[in-house]
């Protein structure tokens, strides 16, 4: 939602992002014909990243703006076959996986069938597991400039989660995380358990299994999904995580507030300008001398697997990490 009583013009949201190249005075000019009802060329140029809500000193969440305007100009121009393949992930079969009575479950979303082979560890036994249609948090229409059908569809995704009676839900896809914590607020939907980070969950099982760690000396980058920015808070878990398993993270150009997206969003209306941005940053983890790159969403995964082992920078999921450090299966 875009805080407009927040918003004092200063531009620094616009003239930071990584795709636009504005200067000040452009980034003010566009933002004040925004605020105004107005439809600028960022509305079209935008990548849907989300990271000019990140970047806003005063929390007013522009981003959340420019998709408004998305959606109610079209300006994305998403060809419509894309939004029915999204759309075809309301037909996913809802899966239950019954764990144990007195431990969380764990939200899976859509990508359960993207990341079976990232689930196979000890630290998911015993977890109740869910995915599909009724789990389907659907914040990813933002990229398809249609946040509306987020907001539609919010009440919903609570009110199956919550059938589930767990006082704790762990959230492996970092978009259920952002819709549960950031999204149910500003639609004032309650959400009546524990909504938990798969950071803060790793984090805590390799607190308790210290003595088991063999530390990892490897130089690695991240590659942030654009849900992190909605609450980059979280991303302190992670650091805990780097420190835990021994692995340095490399200060690189494309990282935190100016971290690129992974491209997922672009293939379907600009494939060119996709892979540009995914070369960049790649290629910069490179320069600042990763060996890995490590990922939280299987989207950016997917998406940027070939070009990192291209480039010799090996793509690991951070579930897979911590095995590895854990000695239970190699990466
Ligand atoms: S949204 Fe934030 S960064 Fe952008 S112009 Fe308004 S106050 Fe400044
Ligand atoms: S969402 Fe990303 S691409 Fe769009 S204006 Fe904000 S920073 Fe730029």
């Amino acid at each position: 939602m875009f805080y407009a009583e927040k918003c004092d013009l200063c531009g620094e949201c616009l003239s930071s992002c990584q795709y636009l190249n504005y200067d000040l005075e452009r980034a003010k000019r566009e933002m004040e014909e925004l605020v105004n009802g107005g439809c600028p060329p960022v509305v079209e140029s935008c990548v849907t990243c989300v990271a000019c809500n990140q970047v806003c000193p005063k929390g007013a969440n522009p981003f959340d703006l420019i998709n408004e305007r998305q959606e109610e100009t079209g300006a994305l121009g998403i060809p419509e076959e894309s939004f029915e393949k999204f759309a075809q992930l309301h037909n996913l079969p809802t899966m239950v996986f019954e764990g144990d009575a007195d431990k969380p479950a764990m939200n899976l979303c859509i990508v359960g069938s993207m990341v079976r082979e990232q689930l196979e560890g000890s630290f998911f036994n015993g977890l109740t597991m869910v995915e599909g249609a009724d789990y389907f948090c659907t914040l990813g229409y933002v990229h398809l400039g249609r946040p509306g059908l987020v907001k539609e569809n919010m009440a919903r995704f609570v009110k199956n989660l919550t059938a589930l009676e767990k006082d704790e839900i762990i959230c492996f896809h970092d978009d259920c995380y952002a819709a549960l914590k950031v999204k149910t607020k500003e639609y004032g939907i309650d959400v009546p358990f524990k909504v938990t980070h798969l950071f803060e969950y790793i984090a805590n099982q390799l607190k308790m299994r210290k003595d088991e760690i063999k530390p990892v000396r490897i130089k690695v980058a991240y590659q942030a999904p654009c849900a992190s920015r909605y609450c980059p808070e979280k991303d302190r878990f992670l650091e805990e995580i780097f420190d835990l398993l021994g692995v340095t993270r490399v200060h690189r150009k494309y990282d935190g507030e100016n971290g690129l997206c992974c491209g997922a969003p672009l293939m379907a209306r600009d494939r060119a300008r996709a892979l540009e941005i995914k070369l960049k940053n790649v290629e910069d983890a490179v320069e600042h001398g990763a060996e890995a790159m490590i990922f939280l969403c299987p989207m950016c995964f997917l998406n940027l697997r070939k070009l990192c082992r291209e480039r010799n920078v090996r793509p690991v999921f951070i579930s897979e990490l911590c095995y590895h450090a854990l000695g239970e299966k190699d990466y």
